[in-house]
């Protein structure tokens, strides 16, 4: 059966694809949701660490209540030789479950129609074929999570630029214990011990109590195709060694893309939003704040009377450098060992402005005062500092590249060579 015309259709329920849907309803669109799950399992269904300056950008309320199981917390960075100390970013822990559905209700307040059990399957000109029946719209946003509904023709997103992640709530059955697990490690309550490096570069632990200490989170990950165990078999292990920790309460595990964002985001009638494009910050993998500032750069430039190549031209241009110059970072930090990466932090080339520049999903500004330090710091390890120099040259060339991301779509795949070889992809 066909379905009424709509102006939109999106594909998937989850952060970005909700946060869209809500947005270009407000403007005035008539929208449609297709989520294949039920609208209850849509979307991340973990804790999520995200930046409430993201929240206040996108336009949507920082989450409070249940929603928010607290933050920002400090952070403590771990590694064998060296560790920081992160007090004042800007990161609170959300519940996703509870995100996704305030996400969906604003949505459905707005007039947006679900259709939940309903798939994508493919594009017919100005038909989307589901599994519902077809559906006429003006444009689609493909907002379906990794990989797409394929109505683009993106790059798969390749093993080594994948992290696999998992994060479980679990019971604490034994305080005491967790307590002196934590103090062990000198970190207090609630806050977040991080160790990285924990199975190979790119790979984390991070655990913290919350609820008053009757709960622990747990979130791991790794990139499996440089032949380390997934962030669900870290996250098992770890249990399995910790008697304190009990039942697991709720969580998940999934893989997140940590490539650039793909390289085209649009064409005149489907625009890819949130993982589906790699709008993922890949320092850490988090795609939940860029999924949301790209579902409002979408909303207004369609609703003001722009094309979907404007939206992808505005997100390259305004948030792409940010993701490529890290996406250079990402791929320095995954050929580095937990020692070396100690020892980076035991020297001050990382230190608390860096990393919560990284936390937040910015870009360091790095005092002056602190220079010197760094400088004296780079030309006493010669064998870091070439790394390092390479990496910060790259993100600032790619950085540039994307500031002159082309307006004329025939332009792409020459700007996109050009990236590949400054990222050294
Ligand atoms: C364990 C783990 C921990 C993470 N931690 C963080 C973190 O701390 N901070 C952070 O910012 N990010 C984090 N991330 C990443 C974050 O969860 C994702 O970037 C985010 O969920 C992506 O949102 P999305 O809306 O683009 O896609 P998704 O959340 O994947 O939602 C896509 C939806 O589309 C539906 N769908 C798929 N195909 C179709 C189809 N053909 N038709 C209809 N519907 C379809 C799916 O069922 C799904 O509901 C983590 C990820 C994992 C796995």
């Amino acid at each position: 059966m066909l379905h009424p015309p709509v102006d939109l259709a999106v594909i998937g329920a989850g952060t970005a694809g909700a946060a869209a849907a809500a947005f270009l309803a407000e403007r005035g669109l008539k929208v449609v949701v297709l989520e294949r799950r039920t609208l209850a399992a849509a979307g991340a269904r973990w804790v999520n660490g995200v930046p409430r300056g993201v929240f206040r950008a996108a336009g949507v309320a920082v989450p409070t209540g249940d929603e928010d199981l607290g933050g920002p917390h400090p952070f403590h960075m771990i590694a064998p030789g060296g560790r920081v100390r992160i007090d004042d970013h800007d990161v609170i822990d959300v519940d996703m479950r509870a995100l996704v559905a305030r996400l969906q209700a604003r949505a459905m307040a707005a007039g947006v129609t679900f259709l939940p059990g309903v798939a994508a399957l493919g594009r017919d000109r100005d038909l989307l074929r589901t599994s519902g029946g077809p559906i006429r719209c003006r444009w689609i946003v493909d907002a379906s999570g990794l990989g797409g509904a394929g109505l683009l023709p993106v790059p798969d997103v390749a093993p080594h630029h994948l992290c696999a992640a998992a994060q479980e709530i679990r019971e604490v059955r034994d305080a005491a214990a967790a307590r002196a697990y934590f103090d062990a490690h000198d970190v207090g309550p609630g806050e977040a011990l991080v160790e990285v490096g924990v199975a190979g570069g790119f790979s984390v632990r991070n655990v913290r109590l919350f609820h008053g200490g009757a709960t622990v989170g747990i979130l791991t990950g790794s990139i499996p195709a440089l032949g380390h165990p997934p962030g669900k078999v870290i996250l098992d292990r770890f249990v399995a060694a910790q008697p304190w920790i009990g039942r697991r309460v709720y969580g998940g595990a999934g893989a997140i893309p940590l490539r650039r964002p793909h390289d085209r985001l649009a064409d005149d009638q489907v625009a890819l939003l949130g993982d589906a494009g790699c709008q993922v910050f890949p320092a850490h993998g988090s795609g939940i704040g860029a999924g949301m500032l790209a579902a409002r750069l979408l909303a207004d430039v369609v609703a003001d009377g722009g094309s979907l190549r404007d939206y992808e031209v505005g997100w390259q241009r305004r948030h792409g450098g940010l993701h490529a110059s890290f996406d250079v970072v990402r791929r320095w930090n995954q050929g580095t060992d937990a020692a070396t990466l100690g020892r980076i932090m035991a020297l001050g080339l990382i230190d608390a402005e860096v990393l919560r520049a990284g936390l937040d999903q910015a870009f360091p500004r790095i005092a002056p005062r602190s220079l010197p330090g760094k400088a004296r710091a780079l030309i006493g390890a010669p064998s870091l500092a070439r790394g390092i120099a390479t990496t910060l040259a790259r993100g600032a060339a790619v950085r540039a590249l994307y500031a002159r991301y082309p307006a004329a779509a025939a332009r792409v795949p020459a700007w996109s060579r050009r990236v590949d070889w400054v990222v050294g992809a």
